[in-house]
């Protein structure tokens, strides 16, 4: 099979990172602004970065409704932290106003991990993989509540926020509150690929 076109969305944020991590898979990334650069793409990242600025510019570029679209009919997605965020079909403590593309049906509580460790690092247990991923979290959400259809792949082992969901898929869409495209540990990206992407979710 021929590489897959894998979409990261550029309007703010670590898009960088993404694409860095995209090419050592051997995809190939394709920076995603506009509506017709999203028809193009075989699956999307959402990169970190600042939820509420993103939803803004997504409105200012054409790119939230066809966002949704194409998400409510399967592109495979995955999001890290803001991205996360926009994948949730609902936010707590959200700006004023603020939307999101949808796809994951969980609540996820922006800035959750509070003041005090609004940035921390911590391992975490990932289902289905033999160690441990260290997650990098930045001003980060949880996932508060997760629908049914929804799994649970990683939560918080230790610390005030042990027992938090900071990972989670729904059929081919796939969040991290945390940033696995920061640490050079490409497996998650590299699952995403392989089993969603490529292998139609299985
Ligand atoms: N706090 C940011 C937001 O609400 C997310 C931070 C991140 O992506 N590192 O969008």
């Amino acid at each position: 099979m021929t590489a897959p076109v894998v979409g990261v969305l550029s309007l703010q944020g670590d898009v960088r990172e993404h694409a860095a991590v995209l090419v050592r898979l051997g995809a190939t990334p394709v920076l995603v602004r506009r509506p017709a650069e999203l028809d193009a793409v075989d699956a999307l990242v959402l990169p970190g970065g600042e939820s509420t600025t993103m939803h803004k510019l997504a409105v200012a570029f054409g790119l939230l409704e066809p966002l949704r679209r194409r998400i409510r009919a399967g592109l495979p997605a995955f999001g890290t932290c803001a991205g996360m965020i926009l994948l949730a079909d609902r936010v707590e403590d959200g700006a004023l106003g603020q939307q999101t593309v949808g796809g994951l049906d969980v609540t996820v509580r922006r800035n959750a991990f509070g003041r005090q460790v609004d940035s921390c690092e911590t391992d975490v247990d990932f289902a289905g993989f033999d160690r441990p991923v260290h997650a990098v979290l930045i001003r980060a959400p949880w996932v508060e509540t997760a629908g049914a259809g929804v799994e649970v792949l990683a939560r918080v082992g230790t610390g005030p926020a042990a027992g938090r969901i900071v990972a989670v898929r729904q059929g081919r869409v796939l969040a991290t509150a945390f940033h696995p495209e920061v640490t050079g540990d490409d497996r998650i990206h590299r699952w995403f690929v392989d089993a969603l992407v490529e292998a139609g979710g299985s």
